[in-house]
This record gives C-alpha cells, sequence and structure tokens, in this order.
C-alpha cells in the first residue's frame, strides 16, 4: 500500500454528503462573530481552534456539546448565517469537495428574531455566493442544504413543511439529529410519511449512539434513504475470522440488500466512542462486505478534519487504496439527494475523470 500525500488526495475530486453547517465554522469566524454580539467565548482568539479541537477529543459528551452552544450562538442573524455558510462553501471547494450537503437545524437560530424561513433563505444566499466565489478561485463546487429537526424538541412538523415548501430551491432533504435514546423517529411518524408524499428525502442520525433498533426505526418508521453514521450496523455482524465469512443479522442484510448509503464519519466516531481508532473503524470491514459506504466530515472544527484528512487516515491507518477513495467518493454520488442523471453526471463526467487524472500522474 502506497501513502497517497496530502497533495494527492486534495486534488481529487470528493462528495460530502454528512456535515454540519454549526460544526464547520473557521476558528476566526467564531471570534469575529462573537464580538460582534457581545458573545463570551472560553478562548482567546489564538487558542479557539484549540479549545474546540480538545472539546471535540474529551470524550465527554457534556463538553463536545458546549462547544455547539458557542457556534449556534454565533449564527443568529442572516448576515453570520450567510458568511458561516459562504466560508463552508469556500472551503470545502478548496478541499477538492465539488458536492457538498450542508446540514443544520434552523430551530436552533431564532433566539435573535429571525424566523425559521428567513434563516434558511440567509444561509442560501451564503452558499450561492460562495459557489460563485469558488468558481472565480477555478473550483466547481455544487452546495445545498439539508434541514435538521432536533430528536428532543418538537418541530419536526415544521421543518418537514419548510423542506417541502422551499424543495428544489437549494433544500436537498430533511435529517433527524439529537439523542437517539428516547426520541425515535415514531414520536411523530407522519412527518415521515408527509415527507415521503411530497417526494423529499430523508437521511436520520442513526447507529452512532444507539444500536441496531434505532438503525431500524430510521428506516422503517423514518423512511430514511441514507442513515447518518449508521456504523453500529456492526453490532448486527459476526464478522468471520480466518477466513471464515461474516454472519449478517435480519437488519445488517436488510441495510445491505438495499444498498442504504452510510454517511460514515471516522474521525467524528473516534472522538464521540462509536469507534476505537481509524485502523479498527467498522467503515473498511463494511466496505469489504459491499455495504454502501460513503466517507464524510460531520464537524470540521470539533474534529479538526477535512475530507483530506479523513481520507489520508485512512490510507496510512486502514489501507485504504486510490481505489478505494474512488468506491466511496462514486458510492456517494450515487447516494446524493439530486436528480438521477445529475448523479451521472457527477460520477462520470467529474469524479471518474478526477481520478483517472491524479492515476495518471502518479505512474
Ligand atoms: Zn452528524
Amino acid at each position: 500500500m502506497t501513502h497517497l500525500g496530502a497533495e494527492t488526495i486534495q486534488a481529487l475530486p470528493k462528495v460530502l454528503l454528512h456535515d454540519h453547517l454549526d460544526g464547520g465554522l473557521r476558528p476566526g469566524t467564531v471570534s469575529e462573530l462573537a464580538d460582534a454580539v457581545g458573545h463570551v467565548l472560553p478562548a482567546e482568539p489564538a487558542g479557539l481552534a484549540d479549545w474546540f479541537a480538545t472539546a471535540g477529543d474529551s470524550h465527554s459528551l457534556v463538553r463536545y456539546l458546549e462547544t455547539f452552544t458557542h457556534t449556534v450562538a454565533v449564527m443568529q442573524t442572516a448576515d453570520a448565517l450567510e458568511r458561516v455558510a459562504r466560508e463552508a462553501v469556500l472551503d470545502l471547494a478548496a478541499d477538492g469537495v465539488v458536492h457538498a450537503e450542508l446540514r443544520w437545524a434552523p430551530e436552533q437560530h431564532l433566539e435573535r428574531g429571525l424566523t425559521m424561513t428567513e434563516a434558511v433563505e440567509a444561509v442560501q444566499t451564503g452558499i450561492d455566493d460562495g459557489v460563485a466565489r469558488a468558481a472565480a478561485d477555478g473550483h466547481t463546487i455544487r452546495a445545498g442544504q439539508i434541514l435538521t429537526a432536533m430528536r428532543q424538541a418538537d418541530r419536526w412538523t415544521e421543518v418537514a413543511d419548510l423542506a417541502i415548501a422551499l424543495a428544489g430551491d437549494g433544500i436537498l432533504g430533511c435529517d433527524l439529529a439529537g439523542p437517539e435514546d428516547g426520541f425515535p423517529p415514531g414520536r411523530h411518524d407522519q412527518v415521515w410519511r408527509h415527507l415521503a408524499s411530497h417526494q423529499v428525502p430523508v437521511t436520520i442520525h442513526a447507529g452512532e449512539a444507539a444500536g441496531v433498533d434505532s438503525v431500524a426505526e430510521a428506516l422503517h418508521t423514518g423512511q430514511a434513504l441514507r442513515l447518518g453514521h449508521g456504523v453500529r450496523i456492526a453490532d448486527d455482524i459476526t464478522f468471520g475470522t480466518h477466513g471464515a465469512p461474516a454472519e449478517l443479522g435480519p437488519v445488517a442484510h436488510w441495510v445491505r440488500d438495499q444498498q442504504i448509503p452510510l454517511e460514515v464519519c471516522p474521525v467524528s466516531n473516534t472522538q464521540t466512542g462509536a469507534a476505537g481508532s481509524i485502523a479498527t473503524h467498522p467503515i473498511t470491514r463494511l466496505k469489504e462486505l459491499d455495504f454502501a459506504v460513503t466517507l464524510n466530515t460531520d464537524n470540521r472544527l470539533m474534529s479538526r478534519t477535512s475530507m483530506t484528512r479523513e481520507m489520508m487516515l485512512l490510507n496510512t491507518e486502514a489501507g485504504w487504496t486510490l481505489d478505494d477513495l474512488l468506491d466511496v467518493t462514486v458510492a456517494a454520488a450515487w447516494s446524493a439527494f439530486v436528480h438521477h442523471d445529475e448523479r451521472r453526471t457527477l460520477v462520470e463526467q467529474v469524479i471518474v475523470p478526477g481520478f483517472q487524472k491524479i492515476e495518471r500522474a502518479q505512474l
């Protein structure tokens, strides 16, 4: 296995399906926005990146969640939302991302008087501006929003209605996030039928903090077309040792049979305890077993990560090759919440030629 190197990996075209807008701010932007609204941060500007990364690495859920109270606190005005969205797109484009789906929960950004619609429109303005500026810099990226409802709150219907009203206008789908235990999709099961009847695709965070039952509920009640993380599907698999085949339980079979895309976020999983290390992360075994694995960042600020870093770690610590990286990128493109013909264009005209170019340069 060859080490591919940062420059090579950065040049690869990438597809990112799972990235939180409130988890991907530039540290400098957090400081400036906090100053503007008088929000007190836990560290000086110079130490802020470290503070977020240390809290992310602390293995303490309380500290991890505290990081989001600060990012969300500074994202309460249209200008702030617009800036954060614009910078996210620019940072992703510079990282080689050609298709990005940015998720966030509008209900958490209403403290200074914005309506959910105004908040979503501000983010879209920022995304569109970021796409245009990236293009001027020579980076072609397409980006849209996934609207998240929080499991522990009761605004699922509002979020779903907004996604339905704005679908196609930069809104790509809906997501459910927050504490898995105790707040299952079945709490408001009509929401999922409502979204499906309007052809709005759904992804649900499941199989991260909770196990197989949570995955099953996300799929069967939540009608999720993708799973946020989903790595605990490994709990339903007995991995064969010494060449023996793996044995799959019924939910694992279903996820593989239907090729339900898993939005796997390796670095984040090692921080939250959903996985031990990159070397032993189930993503590699799931991929070998032909699950529809995709690779994602989750929270770039708290995990001090990027798509390039996730790919580099899989290359150096889990033995992934350029072909493996191509596989997950193509899988992500075919799983994007855009129409089939647009996915085909992405695969055939952007991803495959982009990887071939790098492969030729390596010879
Ligand atoms: Zn997530």
